[in-house]
């Protein structure tokens, strides 16, 4: 059985005070969970603050990104050696907000994978499709050529470190989540490809999680689902109440 794992993706979002009062509530709120990976990740400038608060709770901390070089003049980015010294776990990479605004390419991801295994981070790699491909019933081939190119050249070992996160684009931020069903086609689909790419075993120990306007509300019929192994979480992760329910629905699924 694969443990269900809940990230909150706090985007650009909270003051330092904010990030403290978030912190301190999340960890009161998730005391019992037992069961469930929980991941919080606060912008660059809350990491400091966020991981003091974390240290010796059972919540990990995450990156919203990375760069792949290791330092050098490269204005504005931030290393995978930076977020290990700040106690990062886990890292986000290939957001749709990444690929649409700020033009990262799979191959791009590719590389940002490959920084953050070089620093101890573990990935998460997020791919979807857009509204459009979705409707030009390219949604499956889309998620499959991002899913290949992303983790092309990894070795069966540093696959089986990977979560993976299916984000259709039109269900981020929009308040129109997709369907279970659908989620549960794409995510079958990108095990499937695992399969193909790095053997059986490794594609059933690999986490997939649906995100895109995961709230208290829907998270169980997400949740249920047995291909479905925990949710990447947006909006909703920046009220306490709202993101430990999710947590506790992920706890008891
Ligand atoms: C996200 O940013 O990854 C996300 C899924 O956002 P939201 O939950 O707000 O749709």
């Amino acid at each position: 059985m694969r443990r269900k794992f809940i990230a909150g993706n706090w985007k650009m979002n909270t003051t330092r005070p904010e990030t403290v009062a978030l912190v301190q509530a999340l960890i009161q709120k998730t005391q019992a969970i037992e069961k469930t990976t929980i991941m919080v990740a606060p912008p660059f400038t809350n990491l400091q603050t966020a991981s003091e608060l974390l240290k010796n709770s059972k919540i990990k901390l995450g990156g919203q990104n990375l760069y792949w070089e290791d330092k050098g003049a490269f204005t504005g980015e931030t290393s995978g050696a930076m977020l290990q010294e700040l106690g990062c776990t886990y890292v986000i990479l290939g957001h749709s907000e990444r690929r649409q605004y700020f033009k990262e390419s799979s191959q791009d991801v590719n590389r940002k994978v490959n920084a953050a295994l070089r620093h101890n981070l573990l990935p998460i790699i997020c791919v979807g499709e857009t509204l459009e491909q979705r409707q030009k019933g390219e949604a499956l081939a889309i998620v499959e050529h991002q899913v290949r190119n992303g983790l092309e050249g990894f070795s069966p070992e540093q696959a089986s470190l990977f979560t993976m996160a299916y984000e259709p684009v039109w269900a981020i931020g929009t308040g129109r989540a997709a369907t279970p069903a659908d989620a549960v086609q794409v995510h079958a689909m990108m095990r499937a490809t695992v399969a193909e790419m790095f053997g059986f075993a490794i594609a059933e120990s690999v986490r997939i999680q649906y995100g895109g306007s995961v709230t208290p509300e829907n998270i169980e019929s997400f949740i249920r689902e047995p291909e479905i192994d925990g949710a990447l979480v947006g909006g909703a992760s920046l009220k306490a109440d709202a993101f430990a329910t999710i947590i506790e629905a992920a706890e008891a699924a």
